[in-house]
């Protein structure tokens, strides 16, 4: 059992056990998980989340190290958890990983969790949701969810955070990055990372040539994505970058853009977990997935149209 009242007073190993109950695949677990997270529910959202992505060597750890540091020394709780869209296939999480942040993983006041190592991405992305979730309610003020930016996975931890931070590194190319006009879209800021020594000039042509760029393609809402520069090494710029993240939040507040933009992504995840119930409920289903095998066979010797074949199946549910 999970000792609530001891994880809303920030109880470090309550939060660790309540993390792995609602990381367990077990069936009876999950209902326990739901129960505990649905108990915790009036404690949790009191926090910024923020998502930090950029190619791997971009300098994502050193970045969330100085930041997580410089946010404890405001007084704040920082919990960093990670979606890596690799550990299900390497079978072990590069993210998130407490050797690759070794001061801040000392500090009382970080906590720091790996990736699940198992499950599809959209598995992945449930529990880093519900981790958040205990994270909020054990009192930790700032989440950060730190991903590779590789693929479906910087959509993922996009739509589960109110602010999506793109790290980049000075001059090289758009497509060097893989910085497509989709992640244009998703962010909310770009940082120019590694803004030191030989390359500030670079760095901040990096910065105008991004900043011109969003001019273009994302105006007219309350917000225009910033880019800024930094040494996540030196520890120069981190400052600003959480300036910038609190200003963000102020006029989304006053915009009525912050809860709005929460609520949407509740909703939008929970139609998204429907379709996802409805497909496993399917293919568990010996009954249903014996007449899928007849009906496809049906369906491509063409005595059965698709349509009618699809609306057999959801019929037998
Ligand atoms: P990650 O793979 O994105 O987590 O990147 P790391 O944080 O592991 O950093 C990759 C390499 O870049 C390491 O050798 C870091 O020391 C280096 N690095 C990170 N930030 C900076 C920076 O601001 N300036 C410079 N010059 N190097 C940096």
């Amino acid at each position: 059992m999970i000792d609530i009242a001891q994880l809303k007073q920030g109880n470090r190993r309550a939060l660790a056990k309540a993390i792995t109950l609602v990381e367990s695949k077990l069936d009876s677990h999950r209902l326990e998980a739901q129960a505990l997270l649905e108990a915790v529910l009036p404690d949790t959202g009191n926090s910024i989340r923020i998502g930090i992505s950029g190619i791997p060597g971009v300098g994502k750890s050193t970045f969330i190290e100085a930041f997580g540091k410089h946010l404890i020394s405001l007084g704040k709780k920082v919990a960093v958890l990670a979606v890596d869209p690799s550990s299900p296939v390497r079978g072990g999480s590069i993210l998130g990983d407490k050797t690759r942040m070794e001061e801040l993983s000392r500090e009382a006041n970080a906590f720091i969790r790996p990736s699940p190592s198992e499950g599809a991405l959209g598995g992945v992305a449930q529990k880093t949701r519900e981790t958040m979730l205990l994270c909020e309610a054990a009192g930790y003020d700032v989440i950060l969810v730190e991903t590779v930016g590789v693929g479906q996975s910087e959509y993922e931890v996009a739509a589960m955070v109110d602010f999506f931070l793109v790290l980049m590194i000075p001059n090289a190319g758009d497509e060097l990055q893989g910085i497509k006009r989709g992640i244009m879209e998703l962010a909310d800021a770009l940082v120019i990372n590694k803004a030191d020594g030989e390359s500030i000039n670079l760095a901040t042509r990096t910065q105008q040539h991004y900043q011109n760029a969003f001019h273009l393609i994302r105006h007219g809402t309350f917000w225009t994505p910033r880019v800024e520069t930094c040494s996540a090494l030196n520890k120069q710029g981190i400052e600003s970058v959480w300036q910038m993240i609190v200003e963000f939040q102020d006029l989304a507040i006053e915009h009525q853009a912050f809860a709005a933009k929460r609520a949407k992504q509740n909703a939008d995840w929970m139609k998204k977990l429907i379709h996802q119930m409805l497909e496993q409920r399917l293919v568990d289903n010996p009954a249903i997935k014996q007449m899928m095998t007849e009906l496809r066979a049906d369906v491509i010797d063409n005595r059965v149209t698709p349509y009618s074949a699809a609306k057999t199946i959801l019929d037998l549910l």
